[in-house]
């Protein structure tokens, strides 16, 4: 089975669809989404709407949780607390209570668990270290745990007797090969907000049958996501970012 892996969309339809686009040139079977479908971006009820009919699985992120008022939103900086309210108003009342009822705790797909955050903190927690990789391998019991929130590509490698995970940033359109008894947590970056300073939209394909991951990268129109933005008022910082890829 071939999983296109989607994580942090962020609301961006002309990354969205570019990646549908790309990935459909390889083939894919199935659709696992890991959070944060909305928030920052211009059309979080379209990219709402295409989730909700793709994907076989998806979970919960912070950002979709804070468009459905599950929580509060003092926390968030001023620009994502603005893009937070402006979505509020964008979302169909259907997609609304699918975002409502989306899973947060991680969910078990065969030997993959999937969570936005992390295992140990599924909504909030960032994996961006092997320290703190190394620590949430006891929180799932699955070989592998596919995970989003940091909108970077990475994997953390873990093989028994290694005192640590091993970090590695896997080269786009390069397929690694799982298996081995090694246990993994890996992040297919962000399609719709990178942050490893390439702006190109980033994803996953998992092909199960052969064990392997590759994350793939692809250049959109930049430009028209930011001219939405600029309709829908949406902070100029956040409107800038995605130039920059961060
Ligand atoms: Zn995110």
């Amino acid at each position: 089975m071939r999983v296109l892996v989607l994580s942090d969309i962020h609301a961006n339809l002309t990354a969205l669809e570019r990646v549908l686009a790309d990935a459909a040139q390889t083939g894919y079977d199935v659709v696992w989404c890991l959070g944060d479908t909305v928030g920052y971006g211009p059309e979080p009820d379209e990219c709402v709407d295409m989730v909700r009919r793709l994907s076989d699985l998806t979970v919960v992120g912070n950002h979709d949780w804070a468009a459905v008022e599950k929580m509060d939103i003092d926390d968030f900086n001023p620009e994502a607390r603005h893009a937070v309210v402006w979505t509020r108003k964008q979302l169909s009342p259907e997609n609304w209570s699918w975002l409502r009822n989306l899973p947060g705790t991680p969910e078990t797909k065969g030997e993959f668990t999937l969570t936005h955050g992390s295992p140990k903190v599924p909504v909030w927690e960032y994996i961006q270290s092997p320290d703190v990789a190394r620590a949430n391998l006891e929180y799932f019991t699955t070989p592998y745990c596919l995970v989003g929130h940091t909108h970077v590509p990475a994997l953390y490698v873990w093989r028994e007797g290694d005192s640590n995970c091993r970090e590695i940033s896997p080269t786009p359109g390069q397929a690694l090969s799982l298996g081995g008894g090694a246990r993994i947590i890996l992040n297919p970056g962000s399609v719709g907000q990178p942050r490893d300073k390439d702006a190109r939209a980033s994803y996953a394909i998992l092909d199960t049958d052969r064990a392997t991951w590759q994350v793939r990268r692809v250049s959109y129109q930049v430009e028209t996501t930011q001219a939405h933005m600029r309709v829908a008022g949406l902070p100029d910082r956040l409107i800038n970012r995605l130039s920059f890829g961060w």
